[in-house]
């Protein structure tokens, strides 16, 4: 007999288990710096905020530069759920290239995209997604007004803006989001379902990650009884890029370099990635956003490393921990930022450079300080 969710009717809508299970309680999971969950008066305060906007007020939404599935599906999706409250005027941007990444192109709510040179410049209220601290957001950032609720799941986070609902024990910033939707009382539809959707599968690894908790399960369960349809959107975040990135990524894991010594003997796996090797294959950057799930493979390093190329000196790294380092920790004292087991900064000079001030930064820290 096929499973009850499977044989459930779309329509018929997953209730929110009484007691949602607890989540993780072991502190290190949170993060370099720990961190609370959001409390019930930082809540009230996020729903008062919302509820008390007249119809007509300007509302931005924000997520991070070069926004990844969580960033994007949280923005799109609590913007859509915004519209049903009844808000006329939601507009969602981010930062830098005004360029949807082709994966992304088909996701709800798109329509709510501005250009950040055209965002409003004075909203009512603004939300921030995704974005461990103000300078994420670029030249969003200065469209922060004494109203904005800041809706993150980094344990890095600075506490910038004024109503902060971050929780460093949610998977996703999408959690944080579909939990505010819920107390403002807007109900799942499919579409913002699929965007909430996108970014929870993101940011799980496809419910691979630590962060996997019944909760998250129950969140899926509930996203999935709206209709959507899993192996589609996955196919298409996940599984589907053009010819001539499946070889680029053989060229460029090709080049991979091993360091069993680095990190104590923990190990450090790299690779790295140039705009010409874009050019050469005629790519977009962003499919390089997938390599690191590839390079973190190599069983022999606790510590993957993908350095890309994204100006003349300037390289956006991706890290990943298997547990035995905290990435957070090497990501921060380089500038960057992110949680325990993925983390990233940018990176200055040569790719070898930006590696050596990661090799250096990785045997600096001691096994003891690791969680
Ligand atoms: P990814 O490697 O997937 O780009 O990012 C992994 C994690 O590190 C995400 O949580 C992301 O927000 C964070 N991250 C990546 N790059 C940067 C960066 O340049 N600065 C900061 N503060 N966080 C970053
Ligand atoms: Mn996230």
């Amino acid at each position: 007999m096929r499973g009850s969710l499977a044989a459930a009717p779309a329509a018929l809508p997953v209730p929110r288990p009484a007691e949602e299970p607890a989540e993780p309680t072991d502190p290190s999971a949170a993060g370099p710096t720990g961190g609370e969950s959001p409390t019930a008066a930082e809540w009230a305060a996020a729903v008062a905020a919302i509820k008390n906007l007249p119809a007509d007020a300007t509302v931005l939404l924000a997520c991070h530069v070069t926004p990844d599935g969580d960033a994007l599906g949280s923005v799109l999706g609590f913007g859509l759920g915004l519209r049903r409250l009844g808000c006329r005027d939601v507009r969602a941007s981010f930062p830098g290239p005004p360029e949807v990444p082709e994966p992304f192109r088909t996701m709800p709510g798109l329509d709510l995209l501005v250009p950040a040179d055209q965002a409003p410049t004075d909203p009512d209220l603004m939300l921030c997604f995704d974005a461990a601290s103000a300078g994420r957001l670029g030249e969003l950032a200065d469209r922060m007004g004494p109203t904005t609720i800041v809706l993150d799941h980094h344990a890095s986070n600075t506490r910038f803006g004024g109503i902060h609902l971050v929780d460093p024990t949610a998977a996703a910033t999408s959690v944080v989001a579909e939990r505010l939707l819920e107390m403002l009382g807007v109900e799942l539809d499919a579409e913002i379902a699929e965007c909430l959707y996108i970014a929870l599968v993101t940011d799980t690894g496809s419910f691979r990650f630590d962060m996997t908790t019944p909760a998250v399960h129950h969140l899926a369960a509930r996203l999935l009884a709206t209709g959507i349809a899993p192996a589609e959107i996955s196919r298409r975040i996940f599984d589907s890029r053009p010819f001539g990135a499946v070889r680029l990524f053989g060229e460029v894991l090709g080049r991979a370099e091993l360091e069993p010594s680095v990190a104590g003997g923990l190990g450090l796996v790299w690779t790295y990635a140039t705009l010409d090797d874009l050019a050469r294959f005629q790519q977009r950057p962003y499919v390089l956003e997938a390599l690191i799930d590839a390079v973190r493979c190599a069983e022999e390093a606790d510590v993957a490393c993908v350095v890309k190329q994204v100006g003349e000196q300037e390289w956006a790294v991706s890290m990943r921990s298997k547990g035995g380092v905290d990435v957070a920790r090497v990501a921060v004292a380089l500038g960057g930022g992110g949680h325990r087991l993925a983390a990233g900064f940018t990176g200055r000079g040569t790719a070898q450079e930006v590696v050596a001030a990661i090799r250096r930064e990785l045997n600096a820290q001691r096994p003891e300080d690791q969680g």
